[in-house]
């Protein structure tokens, strides 16, 4: 029999799913192919050797041959396995949060470093413990990634300026001024100027600011709005 060629690169598992027997599958974001979907022999025994290397929000180095509908993973090595994460449940549940904005915004086989490295220092961040900025600013950066970026800076339709803006447009993508009817978030100028300052920050710079309560309700919901509205396309 023909000895198929390995493949290795590293990736972040997004999700398992059950598979045939006990076969389960494992979606990672990996660093050389983008999102990518494996089969992973066996892994549901007990006993499974790849086990570990394969739970969800671990980073890890993996050996593949390519199989005729999926990859087959061979060999699966933990680089990081974000341990403080799957021991609290808000991180779990902040971890879980991340992983499907990826999943279902990212296209299969479209590798990009810049989110591949996103997604593993978000997690290294997460691991320092609970940040309510986490999911706001990775929504952002990876929506600004993949070139889906709300207009957050001026009027979406006539380009007036961010001060003369009255709400948050999901269709149009951005912020729409009162000149325009139609179906719009309503949004203070408080938090489109936090929208705005999030977009351009970097994360070093976002660890260390907090923003008040009230008005980081609203701006979360405006940028929660605005995921959900694109994940459903
Ligand atoms: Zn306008």
């Amino acid at each position: 029999m023909r000895k198929l060629p390995l493949y290795k690169t590293k990736g972040i598992v997004l999700l398992t799913k059950k598979a045939k027997e006990a076969d389960k599958n494992a979606v990672l974001y990996t660093s050389d192919y983008g999102k990518m979907e494996f089969c992973a022999k066996g892994l549901r025994k007990i006993k499974s050797r790849l086990g570990a290397a394969l739970e969800p929000f671990t980073l890890t180095e993996i050996a593949f041959w390519w199989g005729e509908k999926l990859a087959i993973i061979r060999e699966a090595k933990i680089i990081h396995s974000y341990s403080e994460i799957k021991e609290n449940l808000d991180l779990i549940e902040t971890a879980s949060f991340l992983a499907r904005v990826v999943d279902r915004l990212t296209q299969a086989n479209h590798p990009d470093k810049n989110i591949f490295g996103l997604i593993v220092s978000s997690f290294l961040w997460l691991s320092e413990g609970v940040n309510p900025l986490i999911k706001p600013f990775f929504s952002l950066k990876l929506l600004s990634l993949l070139g889906l970026s709300p207009q957050v800076s001026q009027c979406v339709c006539c380009q007036k300026k961010r001060q003369e803006a009255v709400g948050f447009s999901l269709e149009k993508g951005g912020l729409v001024c009162s000149a325009h009817n139609g179906n719009y978030l309503p949004i203070s100028q408080q938090a489109i100027h936090i929208l705005d300052r999030l977009s351009s920050l970097n994360m070093a710079t976002v660890k260390r600011i907090t923003i008040a309560k009230n008005l980081f309700g609203e701006f979360e919901m405006a940028i929660n709005s605005y995921l959900t509205y694109q994940m459903g396309h």
